[in-house]
């Protein structure tokens, strides 16, 4: 029987919820498919330093480095946003350092049974499929210097957008072999007009690109990048980006799935993988049972994908994803557009275990 031991770190708010559904999944993953399937879980975020005073215990570095994958909730609320000390943030930024998982993968498609739940016209979000590929451990996240000072008598602060040929080279490979399985289009999204990390960026891949002859490059400054999303989606395939572009240009992408709530993405390292919805904890909807846990469960599929090449698992998933969303159930988030059965995080989370092993 194989085994798989994934770490699981709900974190806070609507991510304790939503990985409650995944992991609800992974048992009739588990039953179905005759899987050893060991989780174990871990603190981080809030609840840990709630627990621990600090955000990232050493217990969850290591529970996490000695796990086959990681299940990563959400962190933060606004109990932790005014510590002096720490923050639930810092804790996810030096978790992704800590496991080098230095490339984000975040795709966005449209299910058929959702194109009406976008607020852009059904021809313009149908047939979306596109990734975000964004660059996760370095950037203005993690730059140095940063920080509030005083100069000249007032307050300043600043951060240092930073990065280095080998950070760029890597993840410019990356995008160009995940390029290659796909439509075979990559559009590095950038903003070389003004900023000379990224002028580094377009060097990098440019020189990168000869080697992937095939492949239709194109570049693209991000506030163009960030309309054109909008304007006509179906354009992209595979997005290459910096950390903080990435960020926010997925959650733009997120918008034409019809809601963040629907979004995974997977976090890869040479030795560590992390899988998480691409949305945050969501204090305003916490503890109301109405999060949608699907960008969650559809994380745990790309987990089956990704690190145990379980291929026809991560099918599953999806699939059992998509007949519900199909049968017309939806969670309040995507409810508002012809709707026959609204429910909460924890009834879909049961009724996609069921579909599973059923299916
Ligand atoms: P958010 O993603 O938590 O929420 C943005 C909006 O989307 C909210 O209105 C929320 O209700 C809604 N939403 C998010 N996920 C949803 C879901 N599954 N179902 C239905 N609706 C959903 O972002 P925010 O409000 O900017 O941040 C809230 C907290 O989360 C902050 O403390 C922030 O630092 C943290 N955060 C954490 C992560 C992470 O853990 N990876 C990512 C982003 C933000």
């Amino acid at each position: 029987m194989k085994t798989y031991n994934i770490a699981v770190l709900k974190g806070d708010g609507i991510g304790i919820e939503v990985t409650n559904q995944s992991l609800k999944v992974l048992d009739s993953v588990r039953k179905k498919f005759n899987l050893d399937i060991q989780t174990q879980e871990y603190l981080v975020g809030g609840s840990a330093l709630d627990n621990c005073n600090q955000s990232l215990p050493e217990a969850t570095i290591e529970g996490c480095k000695s796990a086959d994958a990681v299940l990563f909730g959400a962190i933060g609320g606004p109990k932790w946003d005014n510590l002096k000390h720490d923050s639930p943030e810092k804790g996810l930024l030096e978790l992704r350092k800590t496991l080098q998982v230095f490339v984000n993968i975040r795709p966005a498609f449209v299910f058929d049974s959702l194109v009406m739940a976008s607020t852009l016209k059904p021809e313009v979000i149908s047939g979306v499929d596109l990734v975000v590929v964004r660059e996760l451990i370095s950037g203005i996240y993690f730059g140095e210097p940063r920080g509030i000072e005083i100069r000249d008598g007032e307050k300043v602060g600043f951060n240092t957008m930073f990065y280095t040929e080998s950070e760029i080279s890597r993840i410019a490979h990356y995008a160009f072999k995940l390029a290659n399985t796909r439509q075979k289009k990559l559009c590095v999204v950038d903003k070389a007009n003004v900023l000379e990390v990224s002028k580094l960026w377009r060097e990098v891949v440019g020189r990168i690109a000869k080697q992937y002859n095939h492949i239709d490059v194109s570049y693209q400054y991000v506030d163009n990048a960030s309309m054109q999303l909008i304007r006509n989606p179906k354009d992209f395939d595979v997005i290459l980006t910096s950390n903080l572009f990435g960020d926010i240009l997925s959650d733009e992408a997120s918008q034409l799935t019809g809601s963040i709530g629907l979004l995974p993405s997977a976090s890869i390292g040479d030795k560590y993988a992390l899988y998480e919805p691409i949305h945050g904890s969501a204090p305003d909807i916490a503890g109301q049972d109405i999060a949608n846990p699907m960008a969650s469960i559809l994380s745990l599929a790309m987990m089956f994908e990704n690190t145990f090449e379980e291929q026809c698992i991560a099918k599953t998933i999806k699939d059992c994803v998509s007949n519900v969303l199909e049968e017309g159930v939806r969670s309040k988030d995507i409810a508002q557009f012809g709707v026959k059965k609204v429910l909460g995080c924890n009834a879909i989370g049961d009724l996609i275990a069921t579909k599973i092993l059923e299916y």
